[in-house]
């Protein structure tokens, strides 16, 4: 037993040694500011604002031991050092179930390592196949996994190649994409390749709160619907559905986890008929930490170890390692050597053997757009401090010190009385539904989820992402997807940047805004409406609420 008194308060856990200071804007210069920039919440100036939630991606700060790795950053072109130490902390850490087995390689190039067999026999030269990272002449033969700057380019590599390879084969035809909840970035591709993006979860569980705000334990809101994921495929069939996507935690749903329960399920469906099912997994290590923290039977076992049995249930995975705190830039595609991806997309002959091998497909693209498949337009020194900082994330303290940070800011709002924050908080990031924090007033066509985030910005210098009825365009979506689309704000809170002075302000900044809500102004698109992804470039206007 360690020995240890307990406090009420929790333990630090981190401190800071490098500081940036603010500068002191006035209401007048960032209203100035906001009619410069149309509205648009994106391009609004950064060095204007006083906590900038808009998102938590590429936004951490770094640990000392990441800055110091950049000095380890190989910018060779062909097979730099990084290349063999990011995709071997892949394998440590997706699939190699848990700490106790990790090679970590990374640590002989940090000590710079002068024995050439070892470095030939651990690094340089490996072999592996039939996962989710092959090494050496089946990665050149097979290519499963590519090195992409970010999140979405990955996501578009893919999509392109899927869309050229079913166009080849099905011409003309629509393809549906169901998905726990797309991102918007993956709805934005999916949509550009001609398909239909659909968000099956659960909008009723996600809205409902218990008496005082807290769950005992995380009910996994973030699960997809298996009954009507079921019921989808049932009545598109399954030759209509090339892929099913699970987001890990489900950010578009309020960055809420899925369950590896849940997870076992989806896997179940989509392999009972037939389809690939692929992770959107930017938040891999918050989900393994609710899934320590809350379900049964994982209590004992680390983040890492769980990691490894989430991803041994998918075909594939798009992920942006900007997230999660991993690092400032990165980005990975890979799919599973000889898995369902890899046998339903690739070309075979008559007598079975191969014809056209999907992972070639997508490596000729990686190669044309992002660059060799030693870095997908990465740098050397990005490389390494992501595979610093995919370690990092297995950090349970790391996670945990995150996680409770999400929740005391949901708390804060709760406790103040404003209506419509989502509970539990979710692993980056607080929602308010603005239907709710609305009173119901407001209607879809009123945009005013985003007169919300700019008043937020005109009145006290904090800037949000609207995730709701602006963003994720429900003006332009069917029925259907209308009913699926959750109408809120985001508050991202990024890795160790945010101290509990800004949640504490942010707090108070919202409790006022909220008691002073009649006043927040509707916006209209005065420009760029249908645009895809308009969010990022619209031209907006406020108006009076009563008109
Ligand atoms: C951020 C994000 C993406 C896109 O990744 P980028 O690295 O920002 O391009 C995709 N999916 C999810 C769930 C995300 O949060």
């Amino acid at each position: 037993m360690t020995k240890e008194y307990s406090l009420d308060v929790p333990k630090p856990r981190h401190f800071t040694f490098a500081v940036r200071d603010l500068a002191d804007v006035t209401v007048e210069q960032r209203e100035r500011a906001l009619k410069a920039t149309h509205y648009n919440e994106f391009a609004f100036p950064s060095g204007l604002l006083t906590v900038d939630m808009l998102s938590d991606s590429g936004t951490t700060a770094m640990t000392n031991t990441q800055w110091a790795s950049l000095f380890y950053g190989d910018e060779a072109y062909g097979r730099n050092t990084g290349y063999y130490v990011l995709l071997d902390t892949f394998r440590d850490i997706f699939e190699r179930k848990g700490e106790k087995n990790w090679k970590k390689i990374v640590d002989l190039v940090r000590t710079d390592c002068r024995d050439v067999e070892k470095m030939m026999d651990e690094v340089y030269l490996c072999e592996y196949e039939g996962g989710l990272f092959n090494a050496g002449a089946s990665q050149m033969e097979r290519p499963n996994s590519f090195i992409i700057q970010q999140g979405r380019a990955a996501e578009s590599v893919l999509m392109e190649i899927v869309r050229n390879i079913l166009n080849e084969r099905h011409p003309g035809k629509v393809f549906t994409i169901p998905s726990n909840g797309h991102f918007d970035t993956t709805e934005g591709n999916i949509k550009q390749m001609g398909s239909i993006p659909r968000n099956l979860y659960n909008k009723e569980i996600l809205y409902e709160i218990p008496e005082g705000g807290k769950y005992e334990k995380n009910p996994f809101k973030g699960n997809m619907d298996i009954e009507k994921l079921e019921k989808l495929i049932e009545k598109l069939g399954p030759e209509n559905v090339p892929l099913v996507f699970t987001t890990i935690t489900n950010n578009t749903v309020c960055g809420q986890p899925v369950s590896l329960g849940n997870i076992k399920e989806i896997n179940r469906v989509a392999h009972k008929y037939n389809i690939p099912l692929i992770f959107d997994a930017a938040r891999w290590a918050e989900n393994a930490y609710f899934i320590k923290m809350n379900e049964e039977g994982y209590s004992d076992k680390s983040i890492a170890e769980i990691t490894s049995e989430m991803f041994s249930y998918c075909d594939g995975f798009c992920m942006s390692a900007k997230k999660d705190g991993h690092a400032n830039m990165g980005g990975m595609l890979a799919f599973r050597d000889k898995g369902l991806f890899w046998k339903n997309f690739s070309d075979f002959n008559e007598d079975g053997s191969l014809k056209m091998d999907v992972g070639v497909r997508i490596k000729v693209k990686q190669i044309s757009s992002y660059g060799n498949d030693s870095y997908g337009g990465m740098s050397g020194r990005d490389i390494m401090a992501l595979s610093v900082g995919l370690y990092e994330s297995c950090n349970f303290n790391y996670m945990d010190e995150r996680v409770k940070q999400c929740e005391y800011l949901a708390q804060g709002f709760y406790k103040s009385g404003v209506k419509g924050v989502v509970l539990p908080a979710g692993g980056h990031a607080v929602y308010i539904n603005m239907d709710e924090f609305f009173d119901g007033k407001r209607s879809h066509e009123s945009f005013a989820g985003q007169g919300f985030s700019l008043e937020l910005i005109r009145r006290y210098g904090i800037r949000v992402a609207e995730l709701g009825d602006f963003s994720m365009e429900y003006d332009l979506k069917t029925p259907e997807q209308q009913a699926e689309l959750a109408n809120v704000v985001r508050f991202a809170v990024d890795r160790s940047r945010l101290t509990k002075e800004h949640l504490d302000y942010v707090i108070a900044a919202v409790k006022q805004l909220y008691e002073d809500r009649e006043s927040i102004p509707n916006m209209r698109i005065v420009w760029g409406k249908n645009l895809p992804m308009r969010h990022f470039h619209a031209f907006l206007e406020p108006y009076p609420n009563n008109k």
